[in-house]
């Protein structure tokens, strides 16, 4: 059990960064986090926690000081609505963050790097069909990434490889492909598919108004790897000695549509879709995850039904806290 290495987990205020500092807190690490916020939802159980803008570079230098191994998960993103509305932003403010952090953990002689890459790295022309060929790593370039988003994240993919054959530092790259769970985003437009559904079919079972709103046909696919098994496997990948990109995800792929409905099975309604004008990223997607069993010896474990129960069971309890109702709401004082 590692007790003496002190590790850096930026981002430890959003969703995965909370998680993984929970993780590696269990395994016995010394962690310190940093975030323009502290968690939203439970308090950090990080050694201490700095509150850093990491588009500066002196901040960045502040949250590698006296660091063994770095995670870098923090980043200006959010679900389709969001990353599909502020392209300029999410570049500036991403290129920031992971140029000064790279440097700073080569300054820093930080022993290993991680970054956490997105699935929104593979090219838009092998993503338009639902029935989508399952994305292998090696299907990145030639490159035609998702939005401003995917751009960014494909840089960073290659300043981290330039860092450790220029430089030595060690750096490890996951591509992870659509995260959910408890203690993430529900609402308030950063919100993924399976959070943004999950609070539609809480607030229709507690108005009784079963119509949900789905952006566009509900037909476009994606996979969804439930929290606690993407936190084991970018544990994982930390210690493996490989050094390219790898997905992690599952490689279930369901509509959106098919979604929607085991979320209203789960909250035990029936629910009646209504299909609305809404960005909706690319026609299908699905990992392909070859790579990551030959890599880790290991792939997510945890079914999707398992995975969104837990997750729908906790966005019911934001639900019903927020309106300060037990059983039921009045359906003129929730937003959709
Ligand atoms: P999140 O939005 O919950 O967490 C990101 C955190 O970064 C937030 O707490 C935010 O405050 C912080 N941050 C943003 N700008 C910052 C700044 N200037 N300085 C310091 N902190 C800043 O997102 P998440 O889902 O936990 O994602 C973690 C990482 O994984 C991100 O890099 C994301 O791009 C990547 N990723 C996530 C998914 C997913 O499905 N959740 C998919 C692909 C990639």
């Amino acid at each position: 059990m590692p007790t003496n290495k002190r590790v850096l987990i930026t981002g430890a205020g959003g969703f995965i960064g909370h998680h993984l500092v929970k993780h590696l807190k269990n395994l016995g690490y010394w962690v310190r986090g940093a975030d323009l916020k502290y968690p939203e939802f439970e308090e950090t159980t990080a050694d201490e926690f700095e509150i850093l803008d990491l588009r500066y570079r002196e901040n960045c230098l502040k949250a590698c000081l006296d660091i063994d191994e770095a995670y870098s998960l923090a980043a200006d993103m959010g679900g389709m609505g969001y990353i599909s509305a502020h392209h300029a932003e999410i570049l500036h403010n991403n290129i920031l963050i992971n140029a000064h952090m790279l440097e700073a953990a080569r300054t820093h002689s930080v022993g290993r790097y991680f970054f956490t890459s997105s699935a929104c790295v593979y090219p838009e022309f092998k993503q338009t069909d639902t029935n989508v060929t399952p994305l292998k790593e090696e299907d990145v370039y030639p490159a035609q990434p998702q939005d401003a988003y995917g751009w960014e994240k494909l840089f960073t993919e290659r300043m981290c490889i330039h860092y450790r054959e220029d430089y030595g530092l060690d750096t490890r790259i996951v591509r992870f492909h659509n995260i959910f769970g408890p203690l993430g985003t529900w609402e308030g437009g950063r919100e993924k598919a399976p959070a943004a559904i999950s609070r539609k079919v809480a607030v229709a079972k507690l108005t009784g108004n079963h119509e949900i709103e789905i952006w566009g046909d509900g037909e476009q696919t994606r996979s969804f790897c439930y929290i606690d098994d993407c936190v084991e496997g970018l544990y994982k990948l930390m210690q493996s000695d490989f050094v390219e990109p790898l997905n992690l995800g599952q490689d279930r792929m369901v509509t959106i549509n098919e979604l929607t409905d085991i979320i209203s099975g789960i909250a035990g309604i029936e629910t009646a879709r209504k299909h609305v004008p809404g960005p909706q990223g690319v026609r299908g997607r699905n990992s392909d995850n070859t790579l990551l069993r030959q890599v880790l010896n290991w792939e997510p474990q945890i079914s999707l039904e398992e995975g969104l129960s837990i997750t729908y069971g906790w966005i019911e309890e934001q639900v019903r806290a927020k309106y300060n109702l037990s059983d039921s709401i009045n359906p003129d004082t929730v937003e959709g």
